[in-house]
């Protein structure tokens, strides 16, 4: 009796010390300045009144016992602290029409900085999509592994003419072309980042061919969806549907995906550019 009492404690130990790691997950919700304010229905065509948003570009960190990891970088560091600044850099329409505050100490380097951390210390950048204000500083991660549904990539070099081709549309060359040697996990469809299961990177196109979301298990909080662009804000998810998409099917087949996983699995959808929400849950950890 007395040495199998022994052996379940040590099981029991072994156990412990090999618990799954999202015991020690937190999540970080920043943003790259907001943009606005503007009319909604310069995004979303279908809402059916004028009204004044500003939003955020929402980027994440993730602590995680096997990387930290960021997804998304923000608007390109070039265009902080000015209109003339965005103007040099972003195509003068986009500056005019988003109105980006971004200051400098907005920037993702920063807002490392500002949580203990350096832009070397980060072990994955996963990027949804390769939009202006979702790819702008993958070139601050020369150490990362980038990972990238390899349709985007694609995509992000070469754009369909009807999303944008100018070469500082809503693709900005420049953003990417900075990080073009750098190391990429490119994927088609699903992957469990660390293997597992508490960071899960899905396929959520539509918005661009090749975007991309996560689901994240955090100990306190529970599961987590970052939807990045595939639902914008609240809005979208009540069945307004976004304008700029690549395709309205895939779009529509990815939001309805997100809301099975809050309606069926419990998880709470975090979305990238809802005022509310960031206002409620934005600038802190999530554990
Ligand atoms: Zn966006």
């Amino acid at each position: 009796m007395k040495k199998t009492g022994l052996l379940a404690s040590l099981i029991a130990t072994l156990c412990i010390s090999t618990a799954p790691s999202a015991q020690s997950q937190e999540l970080y919700w920043a943003t790259s300045g907001m943009f606005g304010p503007f009319n909604i229905q310069g995004l979303i065509p279908t809402f059916p009144t004028a009204k004044d948003i500003t939003i955020p570009v929402s980027m994440w960190v993730l602590k995680h016992p096997k990387g930290n990891v960021v997804f998304d970088t923000g608007n390109n560091v070039a265009i902080s602290d000015s209109a003339e600044n965005c103007k040099a850099y972003w195509a003068a329409g986009s500056c005019d029409f988003l109105k980006p505050s971004q200051k400098r100490s907005d920037v993702i380097d920063m807002q490392l900085k500002k949580l203990g951390m350096s832009t070397d210390d980060i072990k994955v950048v996963v990027t949804s999509h390769t939009h202006l204000d979702h790819a702008g500083n993958i070139g601050m991660f020369p150490k990362a592994i980038h990972v990238l549904q390899k349709k985007e990539l694609y995509q992000g070099w070469w754009p369909e003419k009807f999303q944008g081709r100018a070469v500082n549309g809503s693709f900005v060359l420049g953003d990417i072309a900075a990080a073009r040697d750098y190391t990429y996990y490119e994927i088609d469809g699903e992957l469990d980042l660390f293997g597992d299961g508490t960071v899960k990177i899905f396929p959520t196109p539509g918005h661009t061919l090749g975007h991309q979301s996560m689901k994240i298990k955090l100990p306190k909080t529970g599961s987590v969806v970052i939807t990045q662009d595939a639902v914008w804000m609240q809005e979208n998810l009540d069945g307004y549907v976004a304008g700029l998409n690549y395709s309205q099917q895939a779009y529509i087949d990815s939001v309805t995906k997100i809301k099975m996983m809050r309606d069926l699995e419990g998880a709470k959808i975090l979305m990238s550019h809802d005022a509310g929400q960031f206002q409620a849950m934005g600038d802190r950890w999530h554990k």
